[in-house]
């Protein structure tokens, strides 16, 4: 899109800041994120990711829990069904299971809100945690704090 109208909806939509090289994760981020899957299971939970970019990275410092976001199947769709925030970067939710790998909904989901996602499978630790950008690529990113 181009033009006027282009750039306000980029403005409106926060599109003008997406660009990052590097994605940092404070640890009490992934700490949480280890704890709530634990607690949750065997059900799946999501949460929105909160964060800034500033110096070409993307920082994620918490997250947003939704009511009742923790649903047999599905817990995805009710994160995209959420307002677009300007601190919402992207998605978080755990398996259950040994595969992080994105299922087809999880994809869909990816391309059309937040710029990076992550999933926990089992057994909710540090290295079952993938992270992936709106494409489903495999995204690398740093634990910070
Ligand atoms: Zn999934």
């Amino acid at each position: 899109m181009t033009g006027r109208i282009g750039k306000l909806l980029s403005k409106l939509l926060g599109n003008n800041r997406k660009e990052f090289l590097e994605v940092h994760v404070d640890r009490e981020v992934i700490e949480e994120i280890m704890q709530i899957a634990k607690t949750s299971y065997p059900r799946e939970f999501s949460a929105i990711l909160q964060g800034k970019i500033e110096d070409d990275i993307l920082r994620i410092t918490g997250l947003i829990f939704l009511p009742g976001a923790a649903s047999e199947s599905g817990a995805v769709m009710e994160i995209f069904m959420m307002p677009l925030l300007s601190d919402d970067m992207g998605s978080v939710h755990s398996h259950p299971g040994y595969s992080a790998e994105p299922s087809n909904t999880d994809l869909q989901f990816f391309a059309k809100k937040g710029l990076f996602h992550m999933i926990i499978a089992e057994p909710y630790d540090v290295e079952s945690i993938r992270a992936y950008d709106s494409f489903g690529q495999n995204m690398d990113y740093t634990i910070v704090g």
